[in-house]
């Protein structure tokens, strides 16, 4: 650093000076080519350009010192190397031009192929090429006469194009259509049909579109082409979509990319030449074996962009057995040596196989545990590794219900996947129908082209929504998951027609009352009715799948890697359940108790009605009557809980939402009296309750009378639940049974409230357990922002905290859920103010450092308190993470989402240096 002065910083580096750890400086990319070259493998020439020059570009609007330089030295290193200047006349070397930032971002700048072509290196090449049908060059001999000139002409306007579009915007249709023109005049749909003299005549009519849109001619430069090149992908990092990406997935907006120039090699050059994709391994199941496509006589764009068909991998054996067999060979190398299932691109010209670019590859969540479990099995990873191959957003994708595909039934349409699951039902077209139809017991997909505030009853009573409008951040789509339910969202091959009650797709039309099938996980959308099995892994999961004797490879690789991560977790996991049956099916799952139990659902039913009894009683008599009729049914309820539970804890939250949710709505209430008076009849009883709806009403409910403030103002009310709650643990323990039972009050915001109703407590548990002794905590949620900043006074009163962060999040953000969720998240998704829902992953930087205080400050007072979280986010995976790093003692989620918050928590007990997970 002191040298700084006399030493130029390095922002060029040759792939043989790189390696696959400089992702930061070279970007995936380039490291990876990097990589390739060091391990011996046959990668074109080429160099790096660095991220950190990129961002000396961005922040000074100009290439930084030297770096100019140091281009031209790589470049004439690398055009000794190849024996070919750039650009020349004679015989050109030609280079592409790929950004590659650390993580690939769509919205970016992509690639540049063929620079160094002009006017003059055209011809230059072609004559070079020509050499192929001269019979001395082997494999050539199929080439037709004057193949050079065709394949040089052909590589010209695709630089021409590429460039024009990539570099200087021009819209890419308007070749597109010259292309087509050309095709037309033709007669053939076919780009090879094209000749020479036809893609001379294209060449021209692009260059005339360039001109057009630029108000400058194609710059025949070579030099000026690569540093026109080079910067635009330099700017393309603050492209609008690229930006607006990073802040969705929080990924760094200072990374800057990198940029690789790399030595063309020609895929394009006849028959014996081609390009490719290739998966070590099958990347939708994890098979072994290897996947790919391949495509005669193309450049590698062409595989992509799907304008031939390609053929399956293997026909390469039959094509060119000799590059077929090193190709293999190259991929088993890299699968060792990155110990992971990697995918390559690779082109061969005339027989020469070149591989141009390899990573870690993508695959579906199925796949992911079956390959880390064979990695495991093949000795290149340890069960550490394979914990953190593998992730809980991925085993909450194969917990769903799969559509079953085996009749060869073919999608429609496909969206994009917004919202996992399988839904079946009617189609219906508005809000309106939907709840109508849904009352009558039908299941309907709600289909829009884009939902608004106004669908949500709709999304609702639907099993499923379906829009041709909009990505993964629409109102569909960011409401549909807060629900819970499946969205296909962008399915733009539909064209809905509202007012008609109909929709068009592939030739169809599709009305009212017709039944779809739509795929919340892939996008796809099926016509009828497709028949759904239930998860595999739900089933092993439920104990119904026997993961010793399956010959299931998922199941064996979920078994053993959730066995793994319940051995070093330090998270206990516990489950938000309300009833037996979901106790059970909990415990099933793995949970190690209840973290918590709303008692809510008791006061409702035919228990109604006491409850009216109770909120209408004018004296202490009647209300204690009441009170006395539901305390058995409450006990009831908790002795079944308790043999579900048997040995673990429970926590059960005294009743926390307002009364008046328990009474029928104002609004209708107000009718049926006025009309009942009109009619003379009796209506003392429903004025009393229209009296006290009204009495109750209140503006912001969410922040009115509820939690302990209704235990506060309603005597008689904690008390009975608590009665309950002990007298049932007395009759479980009794019973042979262990019942642990912790009572929680919520949303205490004062140590004197909890005081309060401590001290009553306290006198009834001590009454109950006089005949039969049992252990009984009480302690509080955190969920009101004052009592995460009082935690330390507290815990004086309390024997456990859990974090309540569903109200911690709306009251510390001041959202009411219900409200923002539908009204405008979907603006602050798209904006990227934040990346994801605060009700769906925990803002750790706000809400997180609430969670945080009160964690130090409650455990400060009380060394030892038991702190839990019993929100949404305990089965949320980022979470789970968050919440094993402040060091909590367990977290809390519903029973679905139970192995999610398992292996999660086992994820982030286990460190591994192993690779990046992105
Ligand atoms: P992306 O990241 O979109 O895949 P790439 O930089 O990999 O973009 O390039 C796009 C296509 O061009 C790929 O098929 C790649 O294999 C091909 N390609 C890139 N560089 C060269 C080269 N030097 N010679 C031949 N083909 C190339
Ligand atoms: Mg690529
Ligand atoms: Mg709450």
């Amino acid at each position: 650093m002191t040298t700084q002065q006399t030493v130029e910083h390095k922002y060029v580096y040759d792939f043989a000076e790189g390696n696959k750890d400089l992702k930061d400086l070279l970007g995936g990319k380039g490291a990876n080519l990097a990589e390739m070259t060091r391990l011996g493998l046959p990668v074109p020439p080429g160099f790096t350009i660095t991220t950190e020059a990129c961002k000396a570009y961005l922040e000074t609007g100009a290439e930084p010192a030297g770096l100019a330089d140091q281009i031209a030295a790589h470049l004439a290193a690398l055009e000794r190397e190849m024996g070919r200047r750039l650009g020349d006349p004679d015989d050109p070397l030609l280079v592409s031009v790929r950004s590659g930032a650390k993580f690939s971002m769509p919205g970016m700048m992509e690639t540049v192929l063929n620079v160094g072509l002009n006017d003059r290196s055209v011809e230059g090449l072609a004559r070079q090429a020509g050499g192929s049908t001269d019979p001395a060059t082997s494999g050539g001999s199929s080439a037709p006469a004057g193949g050079g000139d065709r394949f040089a002409w052909d590589s010209y306007r695709r630089l021409i194009q590429m460039f024009g579009k990539t570099v200087c915007e021009v819209p890419g249709e308007e070749f597109e259509h010259a292309l087509d023109e050309a095709k037309r005049a033709r007669g053939t749909s076919d780009d090879l049909d094209l000749d020479a003299t036809d893609l001379r005549g294209l060449v021209d009519a692009y260059k005339k579109i360039f001109r057009e849109h630029t108000g400058r001619e194609f710059p025949q430069d070579p030099r000026v082409q690569l540093d026109l090149a080079v910067r635009a992908v330099f700017e393309s990092w603050n492209a609008e979509r690229a930006v607006v990406y990073r802040r969705q997935e929080r990924i760094p907006a200072d990374l800057g990319t990198a940029v690789n120039v790399v030595a063309m090699v020609f895929g394009n050059l006849g028959p014996d030449s081609g390009t490719g994709v290739a998966f070590t391994r099958d990347p939708a199941s994890g098979a072994q074996g290897i996947y790919g496509d391949y495509l005669a006589n193309a450049q590698g764009e062409d595989v992509v962009a799907g304008i031939r068909n390609t053929v399956p991998l293997q026909e390469l054996a039959r094509i060119d057995k000799d590059s077929y067999d090193e190709l293999l060979d190259y991929m088993a190398r890299l699968e060792r040596h990155y110990r992971d299932l990697c995918d390559i691109e690779f082109t061969i010209e005339r027989g020469k196989l070149w591989m141009l670019q390899t990573r870690v590859g993508k695959r579906t969540a199925a796949a992911a545990f079956v390959i880390a479990g064979q990695l495991v099995d093949e000795g290149l990873i340890d069960l550490d590794e394979a914990l953190h191959r593998v992730n809980g957003a991925q085993l909450a994708q194969l917990m769903f219900p799969r559509f079953q595909l085996d009749h060869d039934i073919q999608p429609v349409a496909t969206g994009i996947g917004a919202s996992p699951g399988a839904a079946v039902g009617k189609v219906v077209f508005t809000s309106a129908r939907a709840v109508e139809l849904a009352a009558q017991g039908e299941a309907v997909i709600l289909v829009r082209r884009e939902t608004n505030p106004d669908d949500l009853n709709g999304m609702i009573a639907a099993q499923g929504i379906l829009t041709s409008r909009g990505g993964k951040t629409s109102h569909a789509a960011v409401v549909a998951r807060g629900m819970g339910k499946t969205c296909v969202s962008g399915a733009d091959e539909l064209d809905i027609d509202v007012p008609k009650r109909r929709f068009a797709v592939a030739g169809r039309t599709v009305t009212e009352g017709d039944v779809v099938s739509i795929d919340g996980t892939t996008g796809k959308v099926y016509l009828g009715e497709v028949p759904v099995s239930p998860s595999e892994v739900v089933r092993y999961f439920e104990g119904e799948v026997d993961p010793a004797s399956t010959d299931d490879a998922l199941v064996v690789a979920v078994h053993r890697i959730m066995s793994h991560a319940d051995a070093h977790r330090r998270l206990a996991v516990r489950t938000n359940a309300d009833t037996a049956a979901d106790a059970a099916r909990a415990r099933r799952f793995g949970a190690e108790g209840i973290g918590l139990c709303r008692t809510e659902h008791m006061f409702l039913g035919d228990r109604r009605e006491l409850v009216e009894r109770l909120i209408l009683a004018r004296e202490a008599g009647e209300r204690e009557k009441a009170l006395a009729a539901l305390l058995p049914l409450q006990r009831a309820d908790f002795v079944d809980l308790f043999r579900e539970m048997d040995g673990l804890p429970i926590t059960v939250r005294l009743i926390d939402p307002p009364l008046h949710e328990f009474l029928p709505p104002l609004e209708q209430l107000a009718v049926d009296v006025a009309v009942a008076q009109e009619r003379g009849e009796d209506v003392a009883k429903e004025e009393a309750l229209l009296a006290a709806v009204r009495r109750m009403h209140e503006e912001n409910p969410m922040l009115g009378l509820r939690g302990v403030r209704l235990g506060l103002v309603i005597p008689g009310l904690f008390a009975m639940q608590v009665r309950a709650i002990v007298e049932a643990a007395v009759e479980s323990a009794k019973g042979g049974g262990d019942p642990k039972p912790e009572i929680m009050v919520p949303l205490v915001g004062a140590v004197q409230e909890l005081e309060t109703v401590r001290a009553e407590a306290e006198r009834i548990i001590a009454e109950v357990t006089r005949e039969r002794a049992v252990d009984v905590l009480i302690g509080t949620m955190i969920e009101v922002p004052r009592a995460a900043l009082t935690a330390g006074q507290i815990a004086e009163a309390a024997e456990f905290f859990s974090f309540g962060t569903n109200d911690l999040t709306q009251m510390g953000w001041g959202f009411s859920r219900d409200d923002v969720e539908g009204a405008f998240f979907w603006r602050y998704l798209e904006l990227g103010i934040f990346g994801i829902s605060p009700f769906e992953s925990i803002d750790a930087d706000g809400i997180g450092r609430l969670v945080r205080i009160a964690t130090e400050e409650g455990r400060a007072a009380r060394p030892g308190l038991k702190i839990g979280i019993c929100g949404e986010h305990g089965g949320d995976p980022e979470s789970v993470h968050f919440f094993h790093a402040v060091g909590l003692d367990y977290v809390s989620c519903s029973p679905f989402r139970v192995p999610v918050a398992r292996l999660e928590a086992g994820r982030a007990a286990v460190v591994t240096t192993g690779s990046d997970s992105r």
